[in-house]
């Protein structure tokens, strides 16, 4: 890997609702709105999703210390976070060598008469570029008509029509046939020419109820079926729900599928010694895991913000994960034992408690790991 950069294509799903705010004012039907983009679809910010992986790279242990999982004053500037992510210091500053886009919504889940389907538009697929013949959807843009799959055109093909929530919409004609596309899991799409299955989106039932709209009424659908849930404020004091304290907000639904991309520049060409491509990629990869465990966006206690990123094949196994926490503890170790001298008494003090809060961490992995094994060697015995 000696490319000056390489741009990856993610593929993800809701599974909860996702809620990012746009921070404020009461506006339309809910107290608090989701952030849209220019078509009025809902997006995940960039920078929402790259705040959110930086703290999580450093829940994985890839951070030399604390300050990194920030980094503004005081991060090392030098490990795995600090480099992918980048850092403000007092003295020196570095961008990020990971370069993060909005998550874009790409297939979006409607109930209908046929259970639920997944819509989307010539736009959203144009902007993957997919490479196949289009010419059916490409410049599709009725208001009153849809392109179903080859599977919905079998179960439709009496009906005539599908509705979206409440909204009907005809089938699309091409002679006196239903029209179909055949975007499907073989799909080849972007400059890689990878297919969908390739770039981790291996889901037939998506495909196969897949159904092609025009961006106004993608837009249109999308905004009448997202969630919409009314909550009460709880008073910190007394615990009790707060007198007209109702409030409602929308989200992304489950099941929504979002797509994004990622641009991994090679430290190699950044004047960044000893980090590679791979580094960068692994760790912003390995702190993607986490996001199908505690989530984006605001509202994680209500059960919100659950996001599974498919195609996470650089992130680092437990194993290698492992090697990489001991390396970067025994580091910080070797580094505190270094500038605790010229310290300052106060500076000392601090020094010493992270010393000893890491000693304590290795102490207590090691013995949660030999419990683990003596469990798996017991049951390797039959006992
Ligand atoms: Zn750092």
């Amino acid at each position: 890997m000696d490319d000056v950069y390489v741009r990856k294509t993610y593929f993800s799903m809701a599974i909860d609702p996702i809620h990012v705010g746009t921070g404020g004012y009461t506006l339309g039907r809910a107290d608090n709105p989701i952030l849209r983009d220019f078509d009025g679809v809902p997006k995940i910010p960039g920078t929402s999703i790259e705040g959110t992986a930086r703290t999580y790279a450093y829940f994985q242990g890839l951070a030399l210390k604390r300050e990194c999982a920030k980094g503004k004053k005081d991060a090392c500037g030098q490990c795995k976070v600090c480099v992918s992510f980048g850092y403000t210091g007092e003295e020196r500053s570095q961008q990020g060598l990971a370069i993060f886009s909005d998550a874009k919504v790409l297939f979006f889940p409607v109930a209908s008469l046929v259970g639920p389907v997944w819509i989307t538009s010539p736009g959203k697929l144009k902007e993957l570029g997919i490479q196949q013949d289009t010419s059916i959807w490409e410049n599709f843009d009725k208001s009153e008509s849809c392109i179903v799959s080859n599977y919905l055109k079998n179960k439709l093909k009496n009906v005539g029509y599908l509705n979206f929530g409440w909204l009907l919409l005809y089938l699309e004609k091409e002679g006196d046939q239903l029209a179909t596309h055949n975007i499907s899991t073989n799909t080849i799409f972007g400059e890689d020419k990878l297919s969908f299955a390739q770039g981790g989106l291996d889901k037939k039932d998506v495909f196969d109820r897949l159904v092609i709209v025009s961006d106004s009424v993608f837009s249109q659908i999308v905004n009448s079926n997202l969630e919409v849930r009314t909550s009460v404020s709880i008073s910190p004091e007394t615990g009790a729900a707060e007198e007209g304290a109702l409030f409602t907000y929308e989200a992304i639904p489950r099941g929504t599928i979002l797509q994004f991309t990622m641009v991994y520049q090679n430290p190699k060409h950044f004047d960044v010694a000893g980090k590679n491509l791979e580094d960068i990629i692994s760790t912003v990869e390995t702190s993607f895991e986490l996001l199908e465990f505690l989530g984006v966006g605001g509202m994680g206690t209500r059960g919100f913000g659950k996001l599974k990123v498919f195609g996470l094949d650089k992130r680092y196994d437990p194993i290698k994960l492992a090697q990489i926490r001991v390396d970067t503890m025994r580091k910080r170790l070797e580094e505190i034992d270094q500038i605790i001298k010229s310290a300052s008494d106060e500076e000392q003090t601090k020094l010493e408690k992270e010393k000893r809060e890491i000693l304590e961490e290795m102490k207590q992995a090691r013995e949660k790991y030999k419990q683990l094994v003596e469990i798996y060697e017991k049951a390797a015995e039959g006992g």
